[in-house]
């Protein structure tokens, strides 16, 4: 789960899935086409597992055999704590939020295969399931690895000023980058996109001085927050410091991101949209023609 395009796919893909269970006469495959596992209790994984379960809530009155049938929604984390960015009661506060609506979750495992209808675990427990997201780390654009040491294949690593150690001439930004915190010392700046903004316009002030013979300035950065959505039109975070949670967390969250979509009318646009939605239900046509295969999973494409 990287890009819009993914996202896309993945809502096709859920729309298309309770299409199919709707179908759907056998009940071990239609309780697979209903099942939904994400990998990766971050930020990411835990908005997605609660959108997740929205999206199929949202809709499932639509489709008039599943009414009564049973979903599933678990997310496993290799940690033992959800949301480990967070402090330890706003995760536990999303923990309980989460579990509170029927969220799965399985702490301290891991994925260690995923086939075309089931997803296994390191403690060697298996779920049958056609949807399996990942949001369990990325890895940076196979060009970095080139650029990057032999044998390092994360992200560039800079100095404080973002040009790329040992190689002149590179600089390096963004989740492309390993760019030193010297508030924490040892550790770096989260790959995140506020970071990312301001790492944007501090490069090029640092090669401007440089081209111009000046010294180039040390990037600082100590972050406004962060908020994650629990869905439900509740969120959970830490903006200036000081902790929210619960609805003025959501509303703070679509406040946020609203202020970050460039020029008025988009703006415009997205807030009668997010008013519409508190209104009439989820629109549910699928844009691509997701087809979920319902062969039997073969056990033996695990990788
Ligand atoms: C699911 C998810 C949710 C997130 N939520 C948040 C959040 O709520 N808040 C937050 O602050 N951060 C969030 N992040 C992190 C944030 O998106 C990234 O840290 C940020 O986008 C990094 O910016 P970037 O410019 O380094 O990379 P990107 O935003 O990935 O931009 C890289 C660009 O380079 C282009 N590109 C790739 N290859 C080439 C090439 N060969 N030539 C030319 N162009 C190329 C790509 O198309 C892309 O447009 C989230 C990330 C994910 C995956």
């Amino acid at each position: 789960m990287k890009t819009i395009d993914d996202a896309n796919r993945l809502r096709n893909r859920v729309l298309a899935a309770l299409e199919q269970a709707d179908l759907e006469t056998d009940a071990a495959e239609q309780s697979r086409l209903l099942s939904f596992v994400v990998a990766g209790g971050g930020f990411a994984g835990t908005e997605l597992i609660a959108e997740l379960f929205d999206l199929v809530h949202g809709v499932l009155h639509h489709y008039p055999r599943l009414h009564d049938a049973e979903t599933r929604f678990v997310l496993v984390h290799s940690g033992d704590r959800l949301l480990p960015e967070l402090p330890a009661d706003l995760g536990d506060y999303a923990l309980r939020t989460l579990r509170g609506r029927g969220i799965e979750f399985r702490l301290g495992t891991r994925v260690v295969a995923a086939g075309p209808g089931s997803v296994r675990f390191s403690d060697g427990a298996q779920i049958e399931a056609r949807t399996f997201a990942w949001t369990a780390g990325t890895r940076p654009n196979p060009l970095v690895e080139r650029i990057g040491p032999v044998g390092d294949s994360g992200p560039l690593r800079v100095d404080e000023c973002l040009r790329m150690t040992g190689v002149d001439g590179v600089w390096a930004i963004g989740d492309c980058a390993r760019i030193p915190d010297p508030a924490q010392p040892g550790t770096y700046y989260p790959p995140t996109a506020q970071h990312a903004i301001r790492e944007g316009k501090a490069v090029a002030d640092n090669v401007a001085a440089v081209v111009r013979g000046r010294a180039p300035t040390p990037f600082r950065f100590g972050g406004l927050g962060i908020l994650v959505s629990l869905g439900h039109r509740r969120a959970a975070g830490q903006v200036f410091g000081h902790r929210v949670s619960g609805l003025t967390g959501w509303v703070l969250w679509r406040a946020v991101y609203l202020g970050k979509l460039p020029g008025a009318e988009k703006r415009l646009r997205v807030a009668v949209d997010w008013l519409l939605d508190l209104g009439f239900s989820r629109d549910i046509a699928l844009t691509s023609n997701e087809i979920i295969s319902t062969t039997a999973p073969d056990r033996n494409r695990h990788a």
